[in-house]
């Protein structure tokens, strides 16, 4: 037989397209429409009847509505006919939609006023759900409310549109056209036909060439075709479906994979629209997903994130309450455990333990149970002590699927057990469908069939389908197209379900003895490097705002009792700090709109704590000038102060006016600013600072040309190697803000731009080297210094940034051979290539880390410290730090303005103790504090090792007054620490995140001996 298959294939995806689809309506009336544009934000359903009811404007269809961002609420109202009552009548309602992308354009939600007229959501209309089914209609008027929002569309690539990203930059004029308001008379046999073809269609298409099935299917819908009247589609479209028959009843082959279709829809907090729009896009997913649970009995939805689900809670009570129903009926899932959908390289450890606690408390309360899996399927990267710190919330399973963007490697297993970095596991699955946006079609299916790389041992996989990113969810047609592929020939069975029966089926498999592969370390994303770098204001602010954090809770808890309201208060603010650790906004990938939010957001945490701190100083410090520290060790160091300095020891007046001293302070306590006897000095040459501990020197140009460790005898820099600023052009090939490329610092070089050179602090207890810089249309003034009694180099940088396309960086060349750099994460460190041997090396070429970065031999090493960035390289001989980025999408003025951050060189001897010891105190400034106490406070706890970190300490959470502390082992050596308190404690025991109770404690002489396994997160509770 001759081949006409291609051209088969063209008719039908032809006819499908221009005859049958068009059929979907045999009958339509017009909407007569009112518009009313709300003035500003987005307003209340009551304020918008108002509207309406004062000022509405008659419409036509084919006009255009609405600025960028703005809101226009429009009033359709038609006549159902009488003939129509008891069919599938429907309101069409056509926004101006771009065909494809679903939440990343314009969106409606459907209200209507419910018996108490108060507005109540029904259901989302976007470009894949522009139909409304109004089952119910009876004959006559009906009316269909809709609260449009002019969501601009973005490109997702490329670098223009960056000033849709702001209400300042937007524009006014319209942006969309109304194209469609009608009532519809569905023809279901269409309707139905349409699934029957697009299902037999995708499959087809997916199977190979040489397949018996895809060639049989061919001529199946060849037949089908043949019996529609193109002319006449709805008469002919019953016979049509009979036709096909016979393929959709072939059942799926003996043996077939197994797929869990779990409803959803990929809602991100914030990215390409604001915190508020997100709000609206929620009601508008959660009322679709609501009402497709009441046409579809079988339909199941799983929903993370805690902070969306509050949102409902109290903007849009009613679906609240809907989705509190489904909830309680199977028919809808929370799942994630955690507060958002966070980014997990950049928040700190304990951070991450927050988003878990207030997530599965809110999920608790409202819901009756907490999640067992945590969701997170869209983020940059995993760090290797995630396994331990899920089991600790009572998470043992974990859904991702980022990891199949990967560059240069392909993730070896689909599901499996993550083991950490303590040797934790969690049974982990990666959706082989490679996305979290499924469509429910034949390719995808086949895909999944062929992507998933556990075929040995296990028949399960699942697939989250549904539109995402902007939201929008499954739709009618995905649901009816998963019914069709539950027995389908050539294609993997699905069915309905949650990821817990999803994770059920697979731990049957791993306790019948399947061979479920382990995957040890880090889940290293291998894009998205620039993340660790873009918006620096946003995440400068997210870790002042975790300090401030710490120290309110510490200081709080030392005063012994917390009042409820102060207790109050410190939860609000967690959960502000939580919500902005979302997956696009603390990685810097958002509109402008977002990191002005954030930062207005963390400016007012800050001041916020800051008082909060305040007033519990009143309690614990004297009323003489006083330092409180908040770190977990004693602290001996210069520091320098606006006012006058008591005390005996040595004293020195700075450039800037302030007076220095060497001042020492206990460990979680306070003690008088006083200038304390400071054996040590710093020596001052033309150029050159040396102390006890290290000598460093610089040329004409202001660049350190030698570091040289004095107890070790040892210079750290490489023969001919110098600490450089450096400027390289930064233009990633696919996603601006998100990505950093291999090649990018290679193109550029010293920064250059020196106007002057000098030294401004002379010693003896501070030296400082001041190089002034002007470059492009930015300048930086750097400041290096040395310290008596410190080994540290600071290097303190003051850039007004306005560049575009360029990355700054600084790097530090370090003689020191090590094949491993130690890079400090959340709760523990990780070890990194220093070179690029295999591909999973080479990927590494820039990597996260928060407080150090360590190379080291046998009994040497160097770290280098900060107190704000992340992004680092270390493949090229040395550390460099990434300090700014400044891509021009989505935010046109990414970085742009003043940033003041610190990196130190930090020469130390054998392990990571001293390092810990000098990354803590950089992170925590002692705080200069007055209050009206009689003396200083006792600190609350000691911890006293030093290979141990403290996370926390706060009073418990459930008001009892017992005290928590979180601690960890932070070196990867098993370790025993004493926990002390000032009185005796009468019982202890260790506490899963949410503090409660496991294992009690054995108390020897009033205080708590723990023995840690290396890398061991262990919280305690403590009761006097
Ligand atoms: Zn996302």
């Amino acid at each position: 037989m001759h081949d006409d298959s291609v051209l088969v294939e063209r008719r039908i995806r032809r006819e499908l397209h221009e005859r049958l689809m068009p059929a979907m309506y045999s009958a339509t009336v017009p909407f007569q429409v009112e518009a009313w544009d709300t003035p500003g934000e987005p307003v209340s359903y009551a304020e918008a009847m108002a509207g309406l009811a004062s000022s509405a404007r008659p419409f036509t269809v084919g006009s255009k509505w609405s600025r960028p961002w703005g809101t226009t609420w429009f009033r359709m109202v038609g006549d159902v006919p009488a003939a129509w009552v008891g069919r599938s009548v429907e309101a069409v309602i056509d926004l101006g939609f771009h065909p494809d992308s679903a939440g990343f354009q314009s969106e409606g939600l459907v209200w209507e006023p419910g018996t108490d007229g108060k507005g109540h959501p029904v259901q989302g209309i976007h470009p894949r759900r522009t139909a409304l089914p109004l089952a119910d209609a009876i004959a006559g008027p009906i009316e269909v409310v809709v609260e449009a929002a002019s969501n601009p569309a973005f490109p997702m690539v490329g670098t223009r549109y960056g000033h849709l990203g702001s209400l300042a930059t937007a524009g006014e004029a319209p942006i969309y056209t109304l194209r469609q308001a009608m009532l519809g008379l569905r023809d279901d046999e269409v309707f139905h036909l349409l699934l029957d073809v697009e299902v037999l269609l995708g499959l087809m298409t997916a199977l190979p060439a040489t397949d018996k099935r895809r060639r049989r299917l061919l001529r199946q819908l060849q037949a089908a075709f043949d019996v529609i009247d193109m002319h006449a589609v709805g008469a002919t479209a019953a016979r049509a479906r009979r036709a096909l028959q016979p393929a959709l009843a072939l059942p799926a082959r003996a043996g077939a994979h197994q797929v869990v279709a779990v409803g959803h829809a990929h809602i991100d907090t914030a990215w390409l629209w604001p915190l508020r729009e997100t709000e609206r896009k929620c009601a508008r997913t959660f009322a679709s997903a609501t009402r497709m649970m009441d046409l579809y009995p079988d339909y199941r939805f799983v929903c993370s994130q805690a902070a969306q689900y509050q949102w409902m809670e109290t903007k849009y009570p009613s679906l609240f309450q809907r989705i509190r129903d489904r909830v309680a009926g199977g028919q809808w899932q929370p799942v994630g455990a955690m507060w958002v959908e966070a980014d997990m390289n950049l928040p700190s450890g304990e951070s991450l333990v927050r988003q878990l606690v207030y997530g599965q408390r809110y999920f608790e309360s409202r819901f009756g149970a907490r999640c067992e899996e945590v969701w997170i399927p869209d983020v940059f990267g995993y760090p290797a002590t995630l396994p331990q710190i899920f089991r600790a919330a009572g998470c043992n399973r974990f859904v991702t699927q980022k990891l199949s963007w990967n560059k240069q490697n392909v993730f070896p297993h689909s599901t499996f057990l993550w083991r950490g970095l303590d040797g934790s596991e969690v049974l982990t699955h990666f959706p082989p469908v490679d996305t979290y946006n499924a469509t429910v079609v034949g390719e995808e299916l086949v895909f999944s069939e062929h992507n998933f790389k556990e075929h040995g041992w296990s028949d399960w996989s699942l697939m989250p389908y549904g539109h995402g990113n902007g939201g929008g969810g499954p739709t009618r047609e995905m649901i009816e197209r998963a019914r069709r592929f539950q027995s389908l020939d050539g294609a993997p069975q699905v069915t309905p379900g949650t990821t817990t029966e999803f994770f059920e089926h697979v731990e049957a498999e791993m306790a019948a003895g399947g061979a479920v592969p382990v995957w040890d370390g880090e889940l290293y994303f291998e894009m998205h490097r620039g993340t660790l770098t873009s918006q620096s204001k946003t995440k400068v602010g997210n870790r002042q705002c975790e300090r401030l954090l710490r120290e309110a809770e510490l200081w709080w808890a030392t005063t012994g009792d917390v009042p409820a309201a102060v207790a109050a208060e410190l939860e609000d603010l967690w959960k502000a700090v939580l919500l902005q650790q979302f997956h696009d906004i603390i990685p810097g990938s958002s509109i402008t709109w977002v990191h002005d939010d954030a930062e207005a957001s963390h400016a007012a945490v800050a001041a916020r704590l800051e008082r909060i701190i305040e007033d519990a100083m009143q309690q614990l410090a004297p009323a003489t000038s006083s330092l409180a520290n908040a770190a977990s060790t004693d602290r001996a160091e210069v520091v320098s102060s606006d006012g006058e300095i008591a005390g005996d020891g040595p004293t020195q007046t700075l450039h800037d006016g302030t007076t220095a001293a060497m001042v020492v302070v206990p460990a979680f306590g306070i003690a008088p600013l006083a200038a304390h006897p400071c054996a040590d000095h710093v020596a001052v040459t033309e150029r050159s600072f040396t102390n006890s501990f290290v000598s460093v020197s610089w040329n004409l140009e202001g660049t350190i040309t030698s570091v040289i460790d004095v107890r070790a005898g040892r210079q750290l820099l490489p023969v001919g190697g110098v600490i450089d600023v450096e400027l390289a052009p930064d233009h990633p090939v696919e996603y601006d803000a998100w990505d950093v490329e291999e090649w990018t610092r290679g193109l550029g070089g010293s920064v250059g731009g020196v106007q002057s050179v000098d030294v401004i602090d002379h010693g003896p207890l501070v030296a400082t080297l001041r190089v002034r810089r002007a470059f492009g249309r930015s300048t930086m003034e750097q400041l290096i210094s040395v310290r008596a009694g410190s080994p540290r180099v600071d290097f303190t940088f003051d850039i007004d940034w306005h560049e575009d396309e360029r990355l700054l960086s600084l790097m530090v060349p370090l003689d020191v051979h090590a094949r491993e750099a130690a890079c400090d994460i959340q709760f523990g460190h990780v070890m990194r290539p220093t070179h690029a041997s295999s591909s999973w090396d080479a990927a590494k070429f820039e990597v996260c880390a928060h407080r150090y970065v360590d190379l080291r031999e046998p009994g040497f090493g160097v770290a280098v410290l900060n107190n704000g960035r992340y992004g680092h390289s270390v493949q090229d001989g040395g550390i460099r730090v990434s300090l700014l980025r400044a891509a021009k999408y989505p935010d046109p003025v990414q970085d742009h303005g003043r940033h003041r951050v610190t990196v130190s060189v930090l020469p130390h001897g054998p392990g990571l103790h001293q390092v810990l010891r000098e990354a803590e105190a950089l992170n925590l400034p002692l705080r200069p504090v007055q209050g009206s106490a009689v003396g200083a406070a006792v600190p609350v706890v000691s911890v006293e090792h030093p290979g141990v970190q403290v996370s926390a300490v706060k009073r418990a959470d459930d008001g009892s007054g017992d005290l928590i502390v979180r601690l960890y082992e932070a070196c990867g050596a098993r370790t025993q620490v004493a926990v002390r308190t000032p009185e005796r404690v009468s019982d202890a025991a260790t506490c899963n995140l949410l503090e409660e109770r496991q294992h009690t404690l054995d108390i020897a002489d009033g205080f708590v001996h723990l023995t840690l396994r290396p890398f061991e997160l262990v919280t305690v509770r403590l009761c006097n």
